[in-house]
């Protein structure tokens, strides 16, 4: 007999293996100077970045281009624009997504999330409150902090020299 939560577990793992791992919690709503209603982020975002901003989805391991960005500049929000992080807080965290020790001054802001059976920090975009990826404590000098970050979530600017 198949039971309805056998169903919902074998629709997550088939979407785990897809690549996407969907949360059922939306992203933290209201209050952000960036507020769209959710057809409009669905027109302005590619499905992997509105799966992620919007859904609180995680982009596979390995698969950014961003990991490998070494060039200065800024990590800007993929949803609304706004810088972020600088390459200069950017470093191999080897865990397969960007990864970074601090955020730029007030960019971005967490909560807790308690989805998945974890408890962790999720981290937002402080202009749109799109999902970013999340905050770990077992980060590098000075700030002892892990910022691991959906590439897809973020645009990077290089430096003009
Ligand atoms: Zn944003």
């Amino acid at each position: 007999m198949t039971t309805r939560r056998t169903l919902v577990r074998s629709a997550l793992a088939s979407f785990a293996a897809l690549g996407f791992v969907r949360n059922t919690r939306a992203a933290p709503g209201g209050g952000f100077e960036l507020t769209l209603d959710d057809a409009e982020w669905r027109r302005r975002l590619t499905p992997e970045q509105y799966d992620v901003l919007r859904h609180e989805g995680t982009e596979r391991a390995f698969t950014s281009p961003l990991l490998h960005e070494k060039r200065r500049g800024l990590f800007a929000c993929a949803g609304c624009g706004r810088d972020l992080f600088s390459s200069e807080t950017k470093f191999d965290s080897g865990t397969g997504w960007p990864s970074f020790w601090a955020p730029l001054d007030k960019a971005v802001g967490t909560e807790q999330d308690r989805s998945f059976g974890m408890v962790r920090t999720a981290v937002h975009c402080a202009r749109c409150g799109g999902h970013l990826g999340h905050v770990f404590d077992d980060g590098p000098k000075p700030t002892g902090l892990r910022h691991c970050m959906n590439g897809v979530a973020l645009t990077f600017k290089p430096t003009s020299a």
